[in-house]
């Protein structure tokens, strides 16, 4: 039996609503921004509970003008995790300020207890992440934000779907970004992500920087560039926002599952722990095993496709070098690296292949 972590041959089976509604978009010819765009930007602002929603070419696009609208750049500082996906830093980077990392906790979330550390005269940001679709300790970090007068920007690109006591990642800091890359809970046919704030002014500046800072046909405001979401991609999303409740329930029960068969295997294996109030997208199932590199081959072997998110911590990659750090700067993510496994957990896996998974698992530890 094949366990498959790639779930797009079945994402987009059902696709007759989405070639309707792209042959009205192609009449139309409302290629660049227009009603397309903007019916989903306001369904996702609806949808997430903000009161301004851009649509951008990816969520790396959505976190650099999220930064460069507070006028974060260089001399700047911004704290984040070293556990995350490349953009969080390359985000950072890419506005001329400073990635200043945090060690992740137990949850592989940014550590809260250890931000005040990271805080120097130059910080202007603190910048968590929904990792993996599970949320860090947010109402922690927003009272260090408050008490250090810091900004928050949620990099919630693995996060749509998922809520802390009812409310989205996204909505709790000044701006969230978010992502539609086809292997994000919400997904497109390419890229695509969104910028999302409640603040107006921030609003009106991202809305005219992301479309080359016109206010209209022949009339610059400032500088911008060309950051715009596709229509053609807001129609694939607009689609599939109506999915998405039903998609995070089935993943939510399927990672019930394995989060119940898996704890058994302690201390082999170690099953993360699932905060109440907090709903996870399970973007990535993440489990932390003894022998992991072993295990990983050994079930590769049966087909069933598992993943390492990530095997090098950020801190330690070349990129960092000129960045001051070390290895055992981040005891807990670099321990977590050599151990983290990530098993499919998506909506179209049958009963049968999750148990097929546990059963291997436990074969192998024997
Ligand atoms: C996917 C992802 C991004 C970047 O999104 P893109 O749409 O690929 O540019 C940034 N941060 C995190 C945590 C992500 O998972």
């Amino acid at each position: 039996m094949k366990v498959p972590f790639n779930y797009l041959p079945f994402e987009f089976e059902d696709n007759v609503k989405i070639f309707d509604r792209w042959k009205q978009l192609i009449q139309s010819t409302e290629f660049t921004l227009g009603q397309y765009m903007e019916e989903f930007e306001n369904k996702f602002a609806d949808y997430i509970g903000s009161k301004h929603c851009f649509g951008t070419n990816c969520g790396t696009d959505a976190l650099i003008l999220s930064l460069k609208s507070l006028g974060i750049g260089h001399g700047d500082e911004v704290v984040t995790v070293c556990n995350t996906f490349y953009a969080t830093v390359g985000a950072i980077v890419a506005v001329g300020a400073k990635p200043v990392f945090v060690d992740s906790n137990h949850r592989y979330q940014i550590d809260p207890d250890l931000i005040k550390k990271a805080i120097t005269k130059k910080t202007r940001a603190i910048m968590p992440v929904h990792w993996g679709g599970a949320s860090p300790e947010i109402e922690k970090i927003i009272e260090i934000a408050n008490n250090f007068q810091l900004e928050i920007i949620e990099d919630a690109c693995m996060g749509i779907g998922a809520k802390i006591n009812n409310k989205s990642p996204g909505t709790f800091g000044k701006l969230g970004a978010f992502s539609m890359h086809p292997l994000k809970s919400l997904n497109v046919m390419g890229d695509g992500g969104m910028v999302v704030t409640d603040d107006n002014h921030l609003a009106s500046w991202i809305k005219k920087y992301r479309n080359h800072g016109m206010i209209d046909r022949d009339n610059i405001d400032l500088w911008g560039v060309n950051m715009r979401l596709q229509p053609l991609q807001a129609v694939v999303a607009y689609f599939g926002l109506n999915k998405i409740e039903e998609v995070i329930k089935i993943r939510n029960k399927n990672a019930k599952i394995l989060d119940n068969e898996l704890c058994k295997l302690a201390p082999y294996v170690k099953v993360p722990q699932r905060l109440e109030n907090y709903i996870e997208t399970f973007a990535l199932y993440m489990i932390l095993c003894d022998e992991r590199d072993e295990l990983v081959k050994y079930l590769n072997s049966k087909k069933i496709e598992v993943k390492i998110h990530y095997p090098l911590p950020l801190h330690l990659q070349k990129a960092s070098s000129n960045l001051g750090y070390k290895a055992g700067d981040f005891p807990i993510a670099e321990e977590q690296s050599s151990k983290l496994v990530t098993l499919p957990v998506h909506q179209y896996l049958s009963e049968n292949q999750i148990n097929f998974m546990i059963e291997n698992i436990f074969a192998f530890y024997g």
